[in-house]
Parts: C-alpha cells; sequence; structure tokens
C-alpha cells in the first residue's frame, strides 16, 4: 500500500463543501481519551456552540457519531414507536427518506407529496394532520435535492397546532440560512457538518427539545436503535449534571478528532458572525444568479423559495450534463452536481455552502461553466456572466 493523497478539489456540489485550512489543521492534533477532563471541556464547550447555532437554549444539542442521516434516524426511531401515526412531507430524496424510516420505526406514515422543486404546502400538511391524531409531522426546511426552501415557522406551527411533534431536517440549512428552534418552537432539528458548516461529513449535530424529551422518557418500549437511542446517548454526552445525564458513562469511543474538526468550524464561523455568515450566502448567490442569467442560464427554483447554498441550474437543450461536469472536473478541478430522482439528466446543483460561498467561487464556477458550455458549440459568455458578478458584488 501506498499513502493516499487526494487531488486538489474545489467543492461546489451539494455537500461536502471546501473545508478551511484551519479545520483541516484542527483535525490532525493529538487523539486524546474520549474520557479525558480536557476532551470533556471540548464537549461542553461545542453544545454550549450548537445551542447558540439552532438558537435552541433549551433544547438538548450534541453531535451525533455519524453523517447528516443519523440525525434523522435519530429523530425518527427515538420518537416513533409502532402504531403511532406520522406525516411527512415530501418535495425532494430527502423527503422520502424520512417518510422510509419513519416507516422503518413501525409508524403508520402518511406522505404529503409535492412536486420536486415546489416548497412544502402548508395547506396540504394542515389537512393531512386535521385527518387523525398525530405523533410527528417530518418535513426538510432546505431541499438539497432541489434547492428549495420551506417554510419551517409556519410548518412548525401546524405541528403544534395538532399536538403533533415537529422533526426538521436541517443538514443544509444549518449555517447558510436563518435556523430558529426557538422562534419556530421546533421538536427535534438536526443537521451534517458537511454542508454550510464546512467540516467534514460524519457528524449529525442534533437539537431536542423539552417535549420530544418527555416522548421519548415515556415510551412504552425502547428505542430500537442502540447507537442512537438518546437516553443511552445522554449518559455520555449529557455531562456532570447533565439533561438524561448519568453523567460521562462510556457509551460509544467519540470520533475525537472529527470533533476537533467541528469545533473549530463553529470557531470559525462565530467568528465572521451568524448573520454576516447569512448575509454572504445570499450575496454570493445573488452574484451567481446574476452570473448565471447572463450566460443564458436559467434556474429552476421560484426566486421567493431559492436556497442561496443550493442552486439548481437548468440544463440546456442539447447539452451533455455528464460531459460539462467532466469537464469542469479535468479542467478546473471543480465539483459540481448532477440532478437526482426526476431531476436526473434535467439540472445541475452548483452548491455555495460554507468556505465555497466566496466571490472566487462564484468567479470560478460562471468561467469554468461556460467554457465547458463552449466546448459543446452553446454559446454561454464567461465575459458577460463575471461582469454580471462584478454588478451584483459592487
Ligand atoms: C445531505 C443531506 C442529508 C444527508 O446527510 P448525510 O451526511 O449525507 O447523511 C439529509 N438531508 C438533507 C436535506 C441533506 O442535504
Amino acid at each position: 500500500m501506498q499513502s493516499f493523497t487526494p487531488p486538489h478539489r474545489v467543492l461546489m456540489g451539494p455537500g461536502p463543501s471546501d473545508v478551511s485550512p484551519r479545520v483541516l489543521a484542527a483535525l490532525a492534533r493529538p487523539t486524546i481519551g474520549h474520557l479525558d477532563p480536557a476532551f470533556q471541556a471540548l464537549m461542553e464547550d461545542i453544545k454550549a456552540a450548537l445551542q447558540r447555532l439552532f438558537n435552541a437554549p433549551d433544547h438538548a444539542c450534541i453531535p451525533l457519531p455519524a453523517p447528516g442521516t443519523a440525525g434523522m434516524e435519530a429523530a425518527m426511531m427515538n420518537l416513533l414507536e409502532p402504531g403511532d401515526r406520522a406525516v411527512v412531507a415530501v418535495n425532494g430524496a430527502f423527503g422520502g427518506r424520512m417518510a422510509d424510516m419513519a416507516g422503518r420505526a413501525g409508524a403508520t406514515v402518511v406522505t404529503v407529496d409535492h412536486a420536486w422543486g415546489q416548497p412544502v404546502d402548508p395547506a396540504k400538511v394542515e389537512a393531512a394532520l386535521a385527518e387523525a391524531p398525530t405523533k410527528v409531522l417530518a418535513f426538510v426546511h432546505a431541499e438539497t435535492s432541489t434547492g428549495v426552501r420551506s417554510d419551517a415557522a409556519t410548518l412548525c406551527g401546524l405541528a403544534r397546532k395538532h399536538g403533533a411533534l415537529s422533526v426538521v431536517d436541517c443538514v443544509t440549512s444549518l449555517g447558510g440560512i436563518a435556523v430558529d428552534a426557538a422562534a419556530w418552537d421546533a421538536d427535534i432539528l438536526y443537521s451534517g457538518t458537511q454542508k454550510c458548516l464546512s467540516a467534514p461529513p460524519g457528524l449529525a449535530p442534533i437539537a431536542i427539545g423539552k417535549r420530544a424529551q418527555a416522548a421519548i422518557a415515556g415510551r412504552k418500549e425502547k428505542v430500537r436503535n442502540w447507537l442512537l437511542d438518546f437516553n443511552l446517548i445522554m449518559a455520555y454526552w449529557g455531562g456532570p449534571d447533565g439533561r438524561g445525564g448519568g453523567g460521562r458513562t462510556y457509551h460509544h469511543t467519540a470520533p475525537i478528532n472529527a470533533l476537533y474538526g467541528l469545533h473549530e468550524s463553529l470557531v470559525v464561523l462565530f467568528e465572521e458572525g451568524l448573520q454576516a455568515a447569512t448575509v454572504r450566502h445570499a450575496r454570493m448567490h445573488e452574484a451567481l444568479a446574476a452570473g448565471l442569467e447572463a450566460a443564458g442560464l436559467e434556474l429552476l427554483v421560484d426566486p421567493k423559495w431559492r436556497l442561496p447554498q443550493l442552486n439548481t441550474v437548468l440544463i440546456p437543450d442539447g447539452v451533455d450534463e455528464a460531459a460539462v461536469r467532466t469537464h469542469v472536473l479535468n479542467t478546473w478541478d471543480l465539483e459540481i452536481g448532477a440532478g437526482l430522482g426526476p431531476l436526473k439528466g434535467k439540472v445541475w446543483r452548483i452548491g455555495l455552502m460554507g468556505a465555497s460561498a466566496t466571490p472566487w467561487h462564484v468567479r470560478l464556477c460562471l468561467t469554468a461553466l461556460c467554457e465547458a458550455l463552449a466546448a459543446q458549440g452553446v454559446t454561454a459568455s464567461a465575459s458577460d456572466a463575471l461582469a454580471a458578478v462584478d454588478g451584483a458584488l459592487v
């Protein structure tokens, strides 16, 4: 065997995003024990930072030791028992995954289906909630498969009104657009590290509110997933005086170095300021959208529901979309994403997440994309696109 040296890439797909040198350096610091007092101090720091990040001062906030999907799995497995009713809004790939998981937890699942590219419709959700008593309402705040934001405040409000617990997928939203557990009165929110937090993949920050904790404590049967059982995991993460805690008992060996990376990414984010980071994502999106338009390209999503951090660009007629992705990867070391499900072959997905949301990234992406289109005989002017970016960034 030989050591693996990855190529240098610029990551502008649906995640992972670019990881800053500061975070990479943090990952390389010496491994210490997962019960070391110094490590326990780091754990407390991360918990407090996640409470700030989700604006969830009354939630238990911890990073689960697996990627974003583990947050989804933890929410479903901890809240749902066989026979419970779950309403799941599906407007893309990740809503579909939530529905699958709720079914595996034994729930009776009612999906509220939408065309891909549309936000979740609160009226349709309310109709489903009104049909029968419901334990959980689940939806995706930022649908990475389509580039659509849904109205989390309204949907969480509907869950409250109908006595259901809300589960909000914030994997792509957290750090890129406003996430506010307290204002939404949301019950469980979860995210991932490799989208707008710009840390490597492999951890799932989760926030679990008081009503959700009470529901978990009142379960009739044990949580069927051992690793993500909130009662067990909080005996380690809860801390000396912690919620749900017997205080730092061994549960699993925490991914020590990955947590150094998450911690550093949070330090970086709070140095910039949450509000400033949100504004930066919005500005970079406006610059990219202006550039795309000047180059003759169109976005899939209505401006009202567009995610700044995930741009779904319609593929012009006659263009070989995979050849474009290959061109930008080989020529510019640039990764952009393909469409999923019904959008396969119809869109590219361009991420402007975390450290990948900079003017340099926007300009590089437009230059590379126009060149790749020109190689297929499609006129897309890079100079017009870059002039539009300059106009948007003044
Ligand atoms: C990426 C993503 C996930 C899954 O996260 P993984 O880290 O890939 O497990 C879930 N939901 C949404 C909205 C995502 O964008």
